[in-house]
């Protein structure tokens, strides 16, 4: 920590079955005066959970549609578009589905095999307030899915095709 910056409480990540993390969060907009606190904690709360790829604002209490996703550090190399903040993201098209595994900060006990799209066109603001538009595939594709399904309340675990595809991690 260098002179001048702010000790900031580490938020907490809120874990299944909290009630909060079951919302469905509000649009943000790109001036809102709460925002760069928002994008602090969340970057905060990313930084904590090692090997995290992902995070949205309901899973650290926020109420608001906003996620960051940044593959460039996941274990197995992936396509990706580095880190990606995004606010108020939007799938405006989609096609193919595949099975893979997922884990989740908020859900912390338990990885399972989910299907999602393969492919995906997600337009969404940057906190600049810039409209972007990108088309994501495999890996990353899977985690933008994943962290916006928390902005409409849904976790992994519900979209497990059966009980078998969830599996308790190993701990060690
Ligand atoms: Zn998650």
């Amino acid at each position: 920590m260098t002179a001048g910056q702010q000790a900031l409480e580490a938020p907490v990540i809120l874990t299944y079955p909290d009630a909060r993390l079951r919302r469905v969060a509000r649009a943000v907009a790109p001036d809102d005066a709460s925002l760069p606190l928002a994008l602090r904690q969340l970057e905060q709360a990313m930084g904590a959970g090692p090997g995290a790829v992902g995070i949205a604002a309901p899973q650290i209490g926020l109420d608001q549609r906003i996620i960051i996703v940044d593959c460039s550090a996941a274990r197995r190399p992936c396509r990706h578009h580095g880190r990606l903040v995004m606010l108020n993201p939007v799938i405006e098209d989609r096609h193919g589905r595949v099975l893979g595994r997922e884990g989740c900060l908020s859900v912390p006990d338990w990885v399972g095999m989910v299907p999602r799209s393969q492919w995906i066109r997600v337009s969404f603001l940057s906190p600049e307030g810039e409209t972007r538009r990108i088309e994501s595939s495999g890996f990353e594709a899977r985690v933008i899915q994943h962290e916006m399904d928390h902005l409409d309340g849904i976790l992994f675990i519900d979209r497990v095709v059966s009980v078998r595809d969830l599996v308790r991690r190993t701990k060690g």
